[in-house]
């Protein structure tokens, strides 16, 4: 058996667990230091904007984008029939509400492409867009871009029927276990030679020597990379989110709105979710919520749905998005120099979108 050891039960770390656990030969082992979707994924909103994203055919972006989605089509009715309960999300796809400065040929040219694809999408005038919701906020768009095809999940369920149905497969799931240590090799080794990582410690001393150590740790990655010898620098990006409850409710199907970076994402009849905020790190490399980006997000959500200026706020949080910093994200490739250590980390404002397309990266990179 080849042991597998992945730190970090977020969105990205339960979708890497879940998906070795399909092969066999693998033992996988999946730590986090408190419990599954504490970090960046428990604030997450969950909208995979993959279609609607203007993304080009051939790169990277795309091409992970396109496999998350297809593997998100086969996933979600397997995890659902294997643990016998419905993974909640909004399937009525992602509408996005454009300015008057929008560039209509830009998403002309995208439309073509995507149609190519087999991902289609509309582009609505100001009057279909009242005529298919009446309650959207028209008076500053030109028109709008919906996508049926692109969706919603909520990242904590999701991960939580991830580590559930691993575990179903035999993963082992060590939670309030946090790795604290992370061997660098030989210390006689020359900076250029290949090495391996040996040992893994955790904070009650407890020592793994697994095969593959897979870091999915988010922010968690710095501190263990350092200890590597190859600083994989990821900084913290706050955003705070909001959710609502909304007097009259919300029309059936509706998809989740977006304009301007800021979604409102209809849960249920009454309640949405509305974020979120992007802040960044001051030069010491500490973030605090600030309120006036939060209000700013409050006063995009009414523009695009005015029944939110009367509706109650019924919960607030903020959290923290692991960004790369110096490079694209996501990272997921084997850390430099190593042969037994790989990175999957660094997924910033996509990780819930990307986390099935970089599950399948690791497997690749393993198997
Ligand atoms: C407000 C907000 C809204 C967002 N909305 C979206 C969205 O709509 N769509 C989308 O795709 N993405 C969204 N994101 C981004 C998304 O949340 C992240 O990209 C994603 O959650 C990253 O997942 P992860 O598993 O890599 O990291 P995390 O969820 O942060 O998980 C890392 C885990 O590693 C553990 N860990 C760290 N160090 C150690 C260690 N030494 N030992 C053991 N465990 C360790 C932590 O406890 C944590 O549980 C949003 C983020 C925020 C904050």
């Amino acid at each position: 058996m080849t042991q597998v050891l992945i730190v970090g039960a977020g969105v990205v770390g339960a979708a890497i667990a879940y998906e070795l656990s399909l092969i066999p030969g693998f033992e996988v082992i999946l730590c986090d230091r408190d419990r599954p979707a504490a970090g960046s994924t428990g604030a997450a909103l969950g909208v995979l904007m993959a279609a609607i994203s203007q993304k080009k055919a051939k790169s990277r972006a795309w091409k992970l984008r396109q496999q998350s989605w297809q593997r998100y089509a086969t996933l979600i009715p397997e995890l659902e029939a294997k643990l016998g309960r419905d993974l909640p999300r909004n399937d009525a796809g992602i509408l996005k509400l454009c300015s008057m400065e929008e560039n209509w040929q830009k998403w002309q040219g995208l439309a073509a492409i995507r149609q190519q694809q087999g991902f289609p999408l509309e582009l609505w005038s100001v009057d279909q867009i009242q005529r298919r919701f009446p309650q959207l906020g028209v008076e500053t768009i030109s028109g709008a871009v919906f996508s049926g095809c692109d969706r919603q999940i909520q990242p904590r369920p999701l991960t939580e029927a991830l580590v559930e149905a691993a575990q179903l497969n035999g993963v082992v799931l060590c939670w309030e276990t946090e790795i604290v240590e992370v061997d660098s090799g030989p210390a006689d080794l020359s900076t250029a030679e290949i090495r391996r990582c040996q040992r893994v410690t955790t904070q009650s001393g407890e020592v793994y020597e697994p095969d593959w150590l897979v870091l999915a740790a988010g922010l968690g990655t710095t501190p263990l990379s350092q200890q590597l010898q190859a600083a994989i620098a990821i900084e913290p990006v706050l955003g705070q989110a909001l959710r609502y409850r909304v007097p009259g409710g919300f029309p059936q199907n509706c998809p989740v709105v977006t304009g301007g970076d800021v979604h409102v994402v209809p849960l249920t009849n009454d309640e949405c979710w509305v974020g979120a905020t992007v802040e960044f790190p001051d030069s010491t490399g500490t973030v605090t919520a600030d309120e006036s980006h939060l209000e700013a997000v409050q006063e995009a959500a009414i523009a695009l749905y005015p029944p939110l200026a009367e509706a109650e706020v019924i919960e607030h949080w903020s959290g923290l998005r692991p960004r790369p910093d110096g490079r694209s994200a996501p990272v997921i490739d084997r850390l430099e120099n190593y042969e037994n250590v790989l990175l999957a980390t660094g997924h910033y404002r996509n990780g819930v979108l990307l986390a099935p397309a970089t599950a399948m990266a690791v497997q690749r990179l393993i198997h």
